[in-house]
């Protein structure tokens, strides 16, 4: 037993090591990729149901390894959000989105699409977010209500309070905050009434069975009249086919987002689409 035992413990601790040694290389890799400019932001336009027009693009962050190739969002995202590498990461998308959705305001004529930013919870607890925005604002020139700022309910949750006075800093400038990945956490919309927000993304989760299952066409459904209700605009994201697209528009969702309308893509291929 006593054999087994040692061995069961080595196991373990080699495993272990294992994960924490993946965890440091990623780390290492990360501060790298920052400097060599490994990272890029691409553009998911999103459309109005209403009218057909692209009325805004969420930014999204890419990493092209060297070695390992292209490493996905939903890895070094929480890799970076434990090591504290997200603010570094935080700012430079802000810092690039801004910068690139002021072009869209210059070049354009009518109302410019918007840009839309991921902000992780750790970046709302450091307390600093308001400066950071009004920084990149400044440096890019990009009036305040051409930026929207997606978080995720469980961001907002952590500390209802500090997450309410930032938003509202934000808001006050006309920043226009979004409850991302809305309906898969607990509370939902009871939310809605403590925290301060402009929209709320419909998760791909319910959009991907709208046709198929009618509790998640139910769920759907409800979440747009209370949301319109509360003078909220909903978007739905992961739009794959054109019957869900048909069903939302219906249903009267506001904005749409998916691979059937366009999958994310470098600044220079959205910039063609907008012209055409
Ligand atoms: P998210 O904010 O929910 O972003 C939407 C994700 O859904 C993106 O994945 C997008 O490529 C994908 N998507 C869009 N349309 C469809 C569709 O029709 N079907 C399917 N199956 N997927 C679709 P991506 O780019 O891999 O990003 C994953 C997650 O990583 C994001 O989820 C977000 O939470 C995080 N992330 C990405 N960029 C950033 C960033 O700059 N900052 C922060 N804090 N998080 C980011
Ligand atoms: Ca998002
Ligand atoms: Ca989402
Ligand atoms: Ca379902």
């Amino acid at each position: 037993a006593k054999i087994a035992g040692k061995n069961c413990y080595r196991f373990y601790s080699k495993a272990m090591d294992q994960a924490v040694e993946r965890r440091m290389q990623l780390e290492e890799d990360l501060r790298r990729a920052m400097e060599n400019d490994e990272l890029s932001v691409v553009y998911q336009p999103i459309f109005e149901l209403s009218s057909g027009l692209l009325v805004g693009a969420e930014a999204l962050l890419r990493w092209e390894h060297p070695d390992k190739g292209s490493i996905p969002p939903a890895v070094f995202i929480d890799v970076a959000e434990q090591t504290g590498q997200i603010d570094g990461l935080g700012r430079l998308v802000l810092q690039r989105a801004c910068a690139r959705a002021a072009r869209w305001e210059r070049s354009g004529e009518g109302e410019a699409p918007f840009v839309s930013v991921n902000v992780s919870a750790r970046q709302l607890r450091l307390g600093d977010l308001p400066e950071i925005v009004t920084a990149a604002l400044r440096e890019s020139g990009l009036p305040p209500n051409r930026l929207h700022l997606e978080l995720t309910e469980t961001a907002v949750l952590g500390d209802e309070v500090q997450a309410s006075l930032l938003l509202g800093r934000l808001r006050a400038m006309g920043v226009k905050i979004w409850l991302d990945d809305f309906g898969t956490g607990f509370s939902g919309l009871s939310h809605l009434r403590r925290v301060p927000v402009d929209g709320v993304k419909i998760d791909r989760s319910f959009v991907a069975d709208v046709l198929r299952d009618p509790d998640d066409l139910a769920l759907t459904t409800a979440i747009i009249a209370m949301a319109h209700s509360l003078s909220i605009t909903v978007v739905a994201e992961g739009v794959e086919s054109e019957g869900q697209y048909a069903v939302l528009r219906e249903r009267g969702c506001d904005q749409a987002q998916g691979y059937w309308l366009g999958r994310p893509m470098p600044a220079a291929e959205l910039e063609r689409r907008m012209k055409a």
